[in-house]
């Protein structure tokens, strides 16, 4: 089998939205889950992560640690995405391979395709056209990561895989408004607009981006579906296969905030690739079918950040 009920499972970013979701899906599932913190481990650092790798001796490892972040962070942190990424993939790629770990899923990202591929976006869109600027140092980096799987894929025949998620929320996201991704950014003004009883919201771009959004727990199941059922060089997009302007991510954020007054749009921001669409034929056929709706999804995230802001 390729991922056996005993499998022990390394969870690299365990913190992190979707390997928060994964530990506890996998945890629920009945697998041991092996978790480092940032402070016990540095994943950056090849020795350390080496010489962890070899005494824990997980069957299988999922890289869900990396330096990710909304357009704002990416424009402005550009050496902290490509080195972060780069240093983490090399040692916990070269590590697990030296510590002999059979099955292995590294996360890409939907912003490692070119700006302008044709939609909805096919995994051989890969390398044919350049990149969207803003975010072009963290999408080097995954490009990297997913060349580095196939590596160890043809040349020590390891049953590595690697899997293109689409923008992902979900409870345990960042929601600091000038560093994260869209949707809790969206939630957190529209909540502190309510809270101040302001009648207006700033936000960036033209709004007109369109963008699809899948929930952690969705991408949960997404990985453990592909661990359990895929084994090829190909990357597999995951996403629900819908998208929504940004403009209407506003509408809805604003129904589900109480927030009625008005929304402007600084287009001195960046706008970003105009649209992110995956295509998701081939994760359809491994039997994945999504089951969070965005207006639950985002109802069940607002409530649980409300819950943990002030902790
Ligand atoms: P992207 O998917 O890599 O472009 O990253 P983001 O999730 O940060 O942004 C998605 C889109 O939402 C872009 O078109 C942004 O300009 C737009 N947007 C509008 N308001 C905000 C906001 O408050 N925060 C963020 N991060 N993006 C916003």
């Amino acid at each position: 089998a390729l991922l056996p009920p005993s499998a022990r499972v390394f969870v690299a970013g365990h913190r992190g939205l979707v390997g928060s979701a994964l530990a506890r899906h996998l945890t629920a599932e009945g697998h041991e889950v092996i978790t480092r913190t940032r402070a016990e481990l540095d994943l950056r650092d090849p020795e350390a992560t080496a010489a962890f790798l070899q005494t824990a001796r997980p069957d299988v490892l999922v890289l869900a640690a990396a330096r990710v972040g909304g357009i704002m962070a990416n424009s402005t942190r550009p050496v902290d995405f490509l080195e972060d990424n780069l240093r983490i993939q090399l040692s916990v790629l070269a590590g697990a391979h030296a510590a002999d770990v059979d099955r292995l899923l590294f996360l890409g990202s939907s912003c490692i395709y070119p700006k302008h591929a044709q939609q909805p976006i096919r995994e051989e869109a890969l390398l044919t056209g350049p990149l969207e600027p803003t975010n072009e140092p963290y999408a080097l980096a995954k490009i990297a990561g997913i060349s580095q799987v196939r590596s160890y894929r043809r040349q020590y025949g390891r049953r590595w895989i690697s899997a293109m998620p689409t923008n992902l929320y979900g409870p345990g996201d960042n929601f600091d408004p000038e560093t994260s991704h869209v949707l809790p950014g969206l939630l957190r003004r529209f909540h502190d607009a309510v809270a101040a009883g302001s009648e207006e919201v700033v936000l960036w771009g033209s709004g007109t981006p369109r963008r699809e959004f899948l929930h952690s727990d969705d991408m949960a199941r997404a990985c453990v579906a592909l661990l359990r059922a895929h084994d090829g060089p190909e990357p597999v997009n995951v996403g629900c296969g819908e998208d929504i302007a940004i403009a209407e991510l506003a509408a809805l954020v604003a129904e589900v905030t109480g927030f009625s007054g008005r929304v402007v749009w600084d287009t001195s921001r960046p706008d970003g690739t105009p649209r992110k669409l995956l295509d998701v034929t081939r994760l359809r056929a491994l039997g994945f079918e999504p089951a969070v709706a965005l207006a639950d999804g985002v109802r069940d995230t607002y409530r649980w950040w409300v819950g943990h802001k002030d902790s």
